[in-house]
């Protein structure tokens, strides 16, 4: 019988979530709606000696901002918390003693000098990555080598100790992973991991598997550089006697960068210019600023189709999903084995038709402090034309605060270089003198008179369109490209326009 579908993001608050972490945020979260369960956060903090202050936060507001609703979770609650491990502490040592009493771990008592001496004795005998496992734990100091009183008064002397996960020799450990079929591991790779401390802590293994068990975690969704430790967990689950209630896996392929291979990292973004968090984070020890999509210009919705497609596909053209139609396409089978290249061109032209596709409405009210804050102070109607008018031509929407400036005040500078080759041609100054008179003279101020105006003059004077029209937009813009002339000129206003050609003729006629 199928359980009902349970699936954790389960980060450790380490620092800012990367664009992989949101990722494997996203996956889960698809998975969980596509097929009616439940979406939870987890905090992994049972290392407190890489716990960043900020981080839990900073992960929390990330999935809002995507719009990851979660279901349960440290603010949410549920009836499976506490959420954070570090709450949980009183949860562990029992299945730990489980562990200890079914002989399927032990105490360890080895102080880091002798771990490192252990190491580095394999070593000059050409062992090249010495570990604590079945050979080695014979001759270390531990509860399977030493006297059993000598181990119990080590313990009742409350001497520091650590218990490792007794992984036996030789054996074949298999699991199916949904993304990568049948994954099998010798125990011998695998050493004698550390599962609880003396401080009380479990590790991420330990804690790891005790949650996925108590929370009744049915899928477990997470990025391959956990592959390795999967052999630990399938034991784990073996030596509690839970092997019904394990989890099936999927591990997500890595997410590349753009040029040449390799992990994505924030030094890549650093290089090429793009962000790699979903929102600007400020590293607390060295204040370093970083900025994330959402203030680069992202719109959450690009955001999550974008990552959607890093690593999954769902088959045919259609590249533009929104978060229903994800949660529709969305399986684990068709997620890739093979890493996703990264690519930031490709993440603009998704943004932009979000742009393009969000209602004005929605795009004026997410730009309203914006142009305040800019000193813009059209009334809506304007504001809206305006967004309309260059909806074409960004790719992140605060670009609409300064990319059209010239419709808000009289342009800065003007594109000098294209006006004067066509002003020093012959009639262009006097036909010009024609327009500004007939323009004065028009009435009806709109694109299409405005249009016709000009069209006619400058076929009585013999000009070409090119020449005037470039003119002309040079004249109140300052540019020479942009949107449609006649419809920008109406926007503007007549005493404005004129106002613009009176000042750029005065400027170049010096
Ligand atoms: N705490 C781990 C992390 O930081 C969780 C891995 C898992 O999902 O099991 O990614």
């Amino acid at each position: 019988m199928s359980r009902p579908v349970r699936v954790r993001f389960a980060p450790s608050p380490t620092g800012p979530l990367h664009l992989g972490g949101v990722r494997t945020a996203l996956y889960n979260y698809l998975f969980a709606r596509k097929n009616g369960g439940k979406f939870i956060l987890r905090i992994e903090d049972t290392d407190q000696t890489r716990f960043v202050p900020g981080a839990e936060e900073y992960i929390m507001n990330s999935l809002k901002w995507a719009g990851m609703e979660l279901d349960e979770g440290i603010i949410e609650g549920g009836e499976f918390g506490p959420y954070r491990q570090s709450d949980r502490k009183h949860l562990y040592k029992k299945y730990v003693d489980q562990l200890i009493e079914s002989g399927h771990a032990y105490y360890a008592f080895d102080t880091p000098e002798e771990l490192d001496e252990m190491r580095e004795r394999l070593k000059s005998q050409g062992v090249p990555n010495p570990a604590y496992n079945h050979v080695t734990r014979q001759y270390m100091k531990n509860s399977i080598s030493l006297p059993a009183d000598e181990v119990k008064r080590r313990l009742e002397e409350n001497q520091a100790y650590v218990v490792r996960i007794k992984v036996s020799r030789n054996e074949e450990i298999r699991f199916h992973d949904i993304i990568r079929g049948w994954v099998i591991f010798n125990s011998s790779q695998i050493d004698d991991k550390v599962i609880f401390k003396s401080d009380g802590m479990p590790t991420y293994h330990m804690a790891n598997i005790v949650d996925d068990y108590l929370m009744k975690i049915t899928h477990v969704i997470r990025g391959e550089e956990w592959l390795p430790s999967t052999p630990v967990h399938v034991l784990l689950y073996k030596f509690l006697g839970w092997e019904d209630m394990m989890p099936e896996f999927a591990h997500l392929p890595l997410i590349l960068k753009p040029d040449g291979n390799g992990k994505l990292s924030k030094r890549d973004g650093d290089r090429l210019g793009f962000p790699v968090f979903p929102l600007n984070w400020i590293n607390p020890e060295t204040k370093e600023e970083s900025i994330g999509f959402k203030e680069r210009g992202f719109l959450p919705d690009a955001f999550v189709n974008i990552l959607a497609f890093l690593g999954w596909n769902p088959g045919g053209t259609q590249e533009l999903y929104k978060k229903e139609e994800l949660i529709e396409a969305f399986s684990l089978e068709r997620v890739s084995k093979s890493g996703a290249k990264f690519d930031f061109e490709k993440a603009k032209w998704f943004n932009q038709q979000y742009i393009k596709a969000t209602p004005i409405d929605n795009l004026l009210e997410s730009l309203r402090d914006e142009f305040i804050s800019a000193n813009i102070h059209k009334d809506d109607e304007y504001l809206k034309k305006y967004i309309q008018l260059f909806v074409d031509r960004v790719t992140f929407v605060k670009e609409f605060i300064s990319i059209g400036y010239y419709m808000f005040k009289k342009p800065n500078s003007y594109d000098e270089v294209q006006f004067n080759k066509r002003w020093t041609k012959e009639n262009i100054p006097a036909t010009f003198d024609n327009i500004k008179t007939q323009l004065s003279e028009l009435n009806d101020w709109k694109s299409n008179n405005i249009e016709s105006v000009i069209k006619q003059v400058l076929n009585d004077n013999g000009c070409k369109s090119g020449d005037i029209m470039s003119t002309f937009r040079i004249m109140i813009s300052g540019e020479a490209g942009g949107p449609p002339l006649f419809e920008m000129a109406e926007m503007i206003g007549k005493e404005e326009v004129i106002e613009r050609m009176n000042t750029a003729i005065a400027y170049f006629s010096k």
